[in-house]
């Protein structure tokens, strides 16, 4: 539990944006009332990860007229983690509350997550109930989630995205990490401390498009497994077994058919089969080192997540 001095903590409202000129000026509006809502001080922390529609100046105009905002301009467009990282970066609150920017997280919620950390919480998580999305994209989410669970055990809350709450102490915690290629949630769940979640209906995006695009929810997924567990380069292991079982067993049959039973061999068409199989377990295997070469590669350069062009605060 927070002491009674809770009315002097401060919290920071952070979110990523990138070309969300349609949704921004609502967006605005409605975090503000809801921050006041809590009554506790606070700090409204945008990062602009490189937009060219115009938030930017938006967001450089209500910084002149509102103190409490503060607008970090990243030098270009570094990506949705690397926007949630310099989030992070900024926030002097005594605890961090994240959104994204497009309204699908309804910032109404933030007063039910300021009341659980006052009763305690390091982290509260959020975790969707459901979500109002094209159908393709929902079903690929909810495969990758439960691959997520089947690998890691469980290990980072199924349907937990970015909306959350976090205690000064935990973001100081995941900020001092070093690696590259982050996955936010993963971090967060893996940071430990006490974590609680709070359920909730996932919105549709307010205007424009996603701008996480296939390929980046792709490679956020695959950050989200291979940065978490080694079991995929266990299981290459475990097929190339496999697949040496099969050849010893057809070896035998082969030997067999030629001194036993002295028939001839016909099977080219198997031949070409188990060839085939071979080489795409290899070429599997291959891969999946190749993904965790990739990552240690990218931190072993040790190159900033991103730069700060600007920071606008009146
Ligand atoms: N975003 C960002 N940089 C990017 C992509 C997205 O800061 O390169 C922001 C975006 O403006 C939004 C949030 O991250 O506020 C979530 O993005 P989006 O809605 O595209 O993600 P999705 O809902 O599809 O996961
Ligand atoms: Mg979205």
């Amino acid at each position: 539990m927070l002491g009674d001095d809770i009315a002097d903590k401060k919290i920071s409202v952070a979110v990523p944006l990138y070309n969300e000129i349609g949704c921004v000026d609502e967006l605005y509006q409605r975090v503000l009332t809801a921050i006041k809502k809590t009554g506790l001080q606070y700090e409204f922390i945008i990062v602009d990860d490189g937009s060219d529609d115009g938030t930017l100046e938006y967001l450089i105009e209500k910084s002149r007229e509102d103190p409490c905002l503060k607008v970090i301009e990243l030098s270009r467009n570094f990506g949705l983690q690397a926007a949630v990282s310099a989030c992070l970066h900024f926030a002097e609150g005594d605890a961090l509350i994240l959104l994204d920017g497009d309204l699908q997280d309804p910032p109404e919620l933030l007063s039910e997550m300021v009341d659980k950390w006052k009763s305690g919480a390091d982290v509260v998580y959020t975790v969707k109930k459901s979500r109002k999305e094209f159908i393709l994209k929902r079903m690929v989410f909810s495969l990758f989630y439960s691959f997520q669970k089947t690998l890691l055990n469980g290990a980072i809350p199924v349907q937990a995205g970015n909306f959350s709450l976090l205690d000064k102490k935990v973001v100081r915690a995941i900020c001092n990490l070093r690696e590259s290629n982050r996955y936010f949630p993963g971090l967060r769940n893996w940071s430990g401390f006490k974590q609680v979640p709070l359920y909730y209906h996932r919105d549709k995006r307010k205007t424009g498009k996603p701008k996480m695009t296939f390929f980046r929810l792709m490679k956020l997924g695959m950050d989200g497994i291979f940065n978490y567990t080694h079991i995929p380069l266990q299981f290459s292991l475990l097929m190339g077994f496999a697949m040496l079982l099969l050849a010893f067993g057809l070896s035998c049959n082969v030997l067999y058919q030629k001194f036993v039973s002295h028939q001839a061999i016909l099977g080219w068409t198997s031949t070409i089969l188990i060839i085939c199989l071979i080489g795409g377990v290899q070429l599997v295997s291959i891969s999946i080192l190749g993904e965790y070469i990739i990552r240690i590669f990218e931190n072993s350069k040790g190159r900033p997540e991103f730069f700060v062009r600007k920071i606008y605060k009146s």
